[in-house]
């Protein structure tokens, strides 16, 4: 069973790519920041503990996100998987295979699109005005930015070290284009 992680930083196509990709591979998908959306949409108990650190930019605490995780491997275990916007720590990744080796899944591989910071920030300015997302302004994008740096890149330290880890160009092309090499990747993992 394949454990795909989708990694990159805040606008970097992940869920774009999510998209394109699950049209051709049946992969049982979580992205943790649509389930937190969603949660906050329906006005739950994590969706009020989760909104002002949303729309601070910060990240959502370890154990919640981690949770989540657990029990979304659990129910679909037997399914490749596709993780989109987790790890973002390296606790989440170590928690991640923990969950892994105890369900005997085998290791997550981690496919980066690589993507410069001048240009995140102009794709994400151009998504707050098509889909309206709060956290989508040039303050919480330089948050984001910042937790990416801070929290967040060291994940990708962490699977260069095990192995596992590769990246490719996310940002020449266009989404079809990028798609096309990330497809040639996964068809490799
Ligand atoms: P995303 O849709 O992946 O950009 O996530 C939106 C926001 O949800 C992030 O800025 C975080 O506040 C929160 N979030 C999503 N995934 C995680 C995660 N794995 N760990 C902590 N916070 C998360």
């Amino acid at each position: 069973m394949r454990n795909i992680i989708l990694f990159g930083a805040p606008g970097a196509g992940k869920g774009t790519q999510s998209a394109i990709i699950r049209e051709k591979f049946d992969f049982a998908y979580i992205s943790t920041g649509e389930i937190l959306r969603s949660e906050i949409k329906n006005g739950t108990q994590l969706g009020k503990q989760a909104e002002e650190i949303i729309n601070r930019g910060e990240l959502v605490s370890d154990s919640i996100i981690v949770g989540m995780i657990q029990s979304f491997i659990e129910k679909n275990n037997g399914k490749d998987l596709l993780l989109d916007g987790f790890p973002r720590t390296v606790k989440q990744a170590e928690a991640l295979d923990g969950i892994l080796k105890e369900l005997n899944r085998g290791e997550a591989k981690v496919v980066e699109l690589a993507v410069d910071k001048d240009v995140l920030m102009q794709r994400l300015l151009k998504r707050a005005e098509i889909e309206g997302r709060k956290d989508d302004n040039e303050q919480t994008i330089r948050e984001r930015f910042n937790q990416y740096d801070k929290k967040t890149a060291a994940v990708a330290d962490y699977y260069k070290q095990k192995g596992g880890y590769i990246s490719i160009d996310g940002q020449n092309g266009t989404p079809e284009q990028i798609s096309v090499k990330l497809i040639e990747v996964l068809e490799k993992l």
